[in-house]
């Protein structure tokens, strides 16, 4: 049975378990409803990034519910960029003349699992894996979830879709015609690859953001506290250049051999990974309002999804949870105004960002291998 009082979260993600440890805080009782069975006890899901850089917008949120140290435990500092050339040696590109700015490397799924070990831990928190809202009324709070054991239903008193770029949340909001969206999908997707540790080292630098630009095509990767590197290739994703044109190992090989020459050595996986690990999509959601009634709002993602190459989806979605929570201190805890008044903060700036990623992956792409860019960079994004 739920409390009416409840406030109901879905998914619990980045944003919606952190969402939860501030609710709890405030002795509001919270109820996460998660999609996925619970992932402290099962292998992470394929096709989602392995990793992220975590900046100080980021780290601003951890602080605030005591978890960044735990969190940068095991982060790996950034200091700067190295670029790979297809000919010549990579060029270090620091993001600070004393080299003392980074941004930080963190396992996705660790970040999640402590965030929901936090989570959980607070009094007046419930946690339902393996529940899949498919079904809201705004007006009633009341949701509908597909489980194992067939569909159960919830009320609450109000609903925050915490539910990612691809929100079932938003989607009922938008069925009942509380808001408008628009979807602009990137006609480039990624993929997955690793270089493993070499003789137990890591193979590349681990204290840099590695990036192989490539004009149409763009390679990146992050190191991991186990001295792998997880690789994210952007390519278009049709077209005689785009991931649907290589087939059979050799093309694989060949490609990669002749735009990422550095790459086959340390990747021994790389034709195995390349076949096995789906293309991701990439997209910017747009919604307005975030809200409806003052009952039902979106964060993080499910209200503002960005294209990847500003390294701040994630970042963002965590100062959104600041902001909400700053707002409800404000506003007595009325959630009526707390969310419009959340939306009034934060929605010009995820549009910057949101903006921002975009011109980036053209930097990213094409002029970081360029002088002009090599100096001044901030370690603030990738
Ligand atoms: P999500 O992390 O997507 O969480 C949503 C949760 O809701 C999930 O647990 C999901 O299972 C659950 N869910 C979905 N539907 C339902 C449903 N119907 N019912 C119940 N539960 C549901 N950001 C950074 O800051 N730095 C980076 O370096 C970075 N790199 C990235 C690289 C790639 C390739 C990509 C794709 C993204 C990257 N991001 C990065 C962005 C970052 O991943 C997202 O912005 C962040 O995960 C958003 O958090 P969220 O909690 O809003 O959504």
């Amino acid at each position: 049975m739920s409390d009416p009082d409840e406030v109901a979260v879905v998914g619990a993600g980045l944003a919606g378990c952190l969402l939860a440890c501030f609710l709890a805080r405030r002795g509001l009782p919270v109820a996460l409803y998660e999609r996925r069975p619970d992932p402290r006890t099962g292998t992470a899901e394929r096709g989602r990034s392995i990793n992220l850089a975590l900046s100080e917008r980021g780290l601003d949120a951890l602080r605030r519910v005591g978890l960044d140290r735990q969190v940068m435990a095991e982060a790996l500092p950034m200091r700067g960029r190295v670029i790979h050339p297809v000919k010549g040696e990579p060029d270090f590109q620091p993001y600070s003349h004393d080299g003392a700015r980074a941004i930080n490397s963190i396992s996705r799924g660790a970040l999640n699992n402590a965030l929901l070990d936090a989570a959980a831990a607070l009094p007046g928190v419930r946690i339902a894996f393996g529940h899949r809202l498919t079904e809201l009324d705004p007006k009633t709070g009341e949701m509908t979830f597909d489980t194992e054991g067939g569909p159960v239903r919830a009320c609450a008193a109000v609903v925050i879709g915490a539910d990612g770029a691809g929100s079932a949340v938003r989607a009922q909001l938008l069925a009942h015609g509380g808001l408008t969206e628009s979807l602009d999908v990137l006609d480039y997707g990624y993929k997955e690859l690793t270089i493993p540790p070499l003789d137990g080292e890591f193979a590349l630098a681990p204290d840099a953001l590695h990036i192989w630009p490539r004009g149409t095509s763009m390679m990146i990767a992050l190191p991991n506290p186990d001295r792998s590197f997880t690789c994210t290739l952007f390519w278009p994703t049709s077209g005689t250049g785009s991931f649907a044109s290589l087939g059979d190992p050799a093309a694989i090989e060949g490609h990669f051999a002749a735009h990422y020459p550095d790459l086959g050595p340390l990747a021994p996986t790389l034709v195995e990974d390349y076949r096995r690990n789906p293309v991701g999509t990439l997209g910017t959601v747009r919604c307005r309002p975030w809200q409806v009634n003052g009952t039902a709002g979106l964060i993080g993602d499910a209200a503002h999804a960005i294209v990847p190459f500003y390294g701040q989806g994630a970042n963002c979605a965590f100062e959104d949870v600041v902001e909400l929570d700053r707002c409800l201190a404000e506003t007595g805890g009325d959630w009526t105004a707390a969310l419009p008044l959340l939306e009034a903060r934060r929605a010009d700036n995820t549009e910057a960002i949101a903006r921002m990623a975009l011109a980036n992956f053209v930097e990213m792409r094409d002029k970081v291998a360029s002088p002009m860019f090599q100096l001044g960079k901030k370690a603030e994004h990738l």
